[in-house]
């Protein structure tokens, strides 16, 4: 059985798809994907979302703005994300974080917003998704200052092993999506072998980035499982002991029964 932590099921391109989201979801569960956490990139979709999940079961949600959002959006109000957190389908807060790759301009921005976002972790006592892009040390003093009582997950991460290891210090979570199957993420894949079992996530990030075999066409919540299957041969371990592991370890960080 397995989850993917991290999905956009809002974004996917549903036009040529019989069945729609329906049929996502249901190629998903046949081959062992049975639960997602489909996660906001602004205040509206975080409503928006709070709807889907009512219609779906085993689909949970975030609220937040993502970093790369317009400038011209408000910057997230802390009572705002915590008053919209207070849905039991709602398990997290994000995504938000810091990204100097696509949108160092920004920065700004996306540091109160990142605030924002760790105060209404806190306050919620719902863990955060970070996007974190070449922003490594602000982003740990942040997390440092910021996650006293609950800690979170580094979503898609691509950076270094000593980003990683800072994370986990601090109790967070790593999660790796279909970038860890490219041929040219031979670190990523050093960092993905080192990081241990119990702290792992397994994500699509869908609709984008599908993992190998998949590249250009639209990635899916089923495709998780070529994720999970990368990382298990890179442990040298078995497909269902990495399902295993990543299961529990998403029940844990989100306090979501089993
Ligand atoms: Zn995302």
């Amino acid at each position: 059985m397995l989850v993917d932590s991290h999905c956009h099921l809002d974004h996917l391109d549903l036009g040529h798809r019989d069945g729609g989201l329906n049929a996502v979801l249901a190629a998903a569960r046949a081959r062992g994907v049975t639960q997602f956490l489909t996660v906001a990139v602004d205040i509206p979709s975080s409503r928006a979302l709070i709807e889907l999940t009512a219609a779906h079961d085993n689909v949970y949600s975030s609220v937040g703005a993502h970093p790369l959002q317009k400038v011209a959006q408000a910057v997230p109000l802390v009572e705002e994300l915590v008053a919209l957190a207070d849905n039991p389908k709602v398990v997290a807060i994000g995504e938000s974080g810091l990204d100097n790759f696509y949108s160092s301009d920004t920065i700004d921005w996306q540091r109160e917003s990142f605030i924002n976002h760790l105060k209404a972790s806190q306050q919620a006592k719902k863990p955060i998704i970070v996007h974190t892009r070449d922003a490594r040390e602000e982003t740990i003093a942040l997390l440092r200052e910021h996650s006293l009582s609950e800690a979170g997950v580094l979503h898609c991460f691509t950076e270094s092993w000593e980003m990683a290891q800072s994370a986990l210090e601090l109790g967070f979570y790593i999660s790796f999506s279909g970038i860890v199957t490219f041929a040219n993420a031979k670190e990523l894949r050093d960092v993905a072998s080192k990081v241990p079992l119990d702290r792992i996530l397994v994500e699509t990030d869908s609709p984008w980035l599908a993992p190998v075999p998949h590249r250009g066409k639209q990635n899916e919540p089923q495709y998780v499982r070529e994720v999970a299957q990368c990382i298990a041969d890179l442990r040298g371990i078995s497909l269902d002991a990495l399902a295993e592991a990543t299961t529990d370890n998403f029940h844990r960080l989100f306090n979501i029964p089993r």
